[in-house]
């Protein structure tokens, strides 16, 4: 049983509920990214914790390893990891184009070498749907082709054509009646090939829409006209999923211009390299100030590494290489989007999204290094 409802909006901004055979996710929604079938450095008690309700996971990186046929014989990405909610799968297309080494792209698909052991692939939409379907997720994703930032406008016009017919296919190898497939919208930053995707991809009708090719390099302004000009376009009615983005920043903007998903591996690879994400800007914990600060990271969050370790705990366990560093930096990070994606479902429902913007736009760009603040003994 699958189904998308908006239940309220406050300007251009939405919120709603999808749900799935696993759970249902309150959206906006951010989906922390656990590209190998795991949330890196942490467990699924932290996730559960932290108030994840979906999860992402990679197809480019789970067809390498272990392999789709491996999940696939131990239940799925559900029986195989231990996550009992939902998941999203990626189309594979967007890792083979940044990580492999291609050998040969075509209408047919891509052939590529693994990063892993430079072992010979091919993906194809046809594949793609078949390792989708292995691994199990909620919701999965058309294969696609996203043209590289910047690159000249003959390219983009094609990455949209090969989408288009490539989404055609997938749809037709799909079969999985307790999977959504979205389908996924390309065009770079010409406004004028976005609206020519998005019109050939929602004539083929899929349950819920993609926007990839963002935040790949282009000035962030640019995503927002991009996204402005999809909004009126994409239906209403259906979930609108913005790939790979972003910021807290990013994430707002994306909000008041109509998107319900997210993911992103920010708040986790930044969580391993001690940047963290705070209500007053963000704090890089390997920072001399923090030697023996000894308030949370973020004494206006209540997770479980701010309710029990200092800055100056972590930055030590940082510093010293710990593991345990990256866990509990992660563990807060991912608390911390997850909190201001409630938080800006909330004021959603309250009406109140266009102050909620402003202000957490004004603390967010406190700077967070610097904050003045008494050191408690
Ligand atoms: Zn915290």
């Amino acid at each position: 049983m699958l189904a998308f409802a908006v239940e309220a909006t406050s300007e251009r901004a939405r919120a709603g509920r999808l749900t799935t055979p696993h759970g249902v996710v309150d959206t906006p929604a951010f989906m922390p990214v656990g590209t190998a079938a795991a949330v890196k450095a942490v467990t699924r008690r932290d996730l559960e914790e932290a108030g994840a309700q979906i999860l992402l996971a990679n197809t480019y990186h789970l067809m390498l390893r272990p392999g789709d046929e491996l999940v696939r014989d131990l239940g799925g990405l559900h029986g195989f990891t231990g996550w009992p909610g939902p998941f999203l799968t990626d189309s594979g297309g967007y890792q083979v184009f940044s990580l492999a080494k291609l050998r040969h792209l075509s209408d047919e698909g891509v052939m590529f070498q693994s990063h892993l052991d430079g072992s010979k692939h091919v993906l194809t939409p046809e594949r793609a749907m078949e390792i989708q379907q292995n691994l199990g997720a909620d919701v999965v994703m058309a294969f696609d082709e996203c043209a590289p930032h910047p690159a000249p406008r003959e390219a983009v016009e094609q990455a949209v054509a090969r989408t288009t017919r490539w989404a055609a296919r997938s749809r037709a190898a799909h079969g999985r009646e307790d999977q959504w497939l979205f389908g996924i919208v390309q065009g770079g930053v010409h406004l004028d090939l976005r609206e020519r995707s998005a019109r050939e991809v929602l004539a083929l009708d899929f349950p819920g829409y993609a926007i990839g090719g963002l935040s790949v390099g282009e000035p962030k302004p640019d995503m927002q006209v991009v996204l402005a000009h999809l909004d009126p376009i994409l239906p209403a009615e259906k979930p609108r999923y913005l790939m790979g983005v972003g910021t807290p920043e990013d994430i707002l903007e994306a909000v008041a211009r109509g998107v319900d998903m997210f993911d992103c591996v920010l708040p986790t690879r930044n969580g391993r390299n001690g940047q963290l994400f705070t209500s007053a800007g963000r704090l890089s914990i390997r920072n001399a100030r923090f030697r023996d600060d000894a308030r949370p990271p973020d004494p206006d969050c209540a997770c479980y590494t701010c309710r029990h370790h200092s800055r100056a705990y972590l930055r030590h366990l940082h510093l010293a290489g710990e593991m345990s560093a990256a866990t509990l930096m992660t563990i807060h990070n991912l608390a911390f989007y997850l909190d201001t994606l409630r938080r800006i479902g909330q004021s959603i429902r309250l009406g109140r999204f266009a102050q909620f913007r402003t202000e957490m736009l004004r603390q967010l760009a406190a700077p967070g290094d610097e904050a003045p603040g008494p050191h408690t003994p």
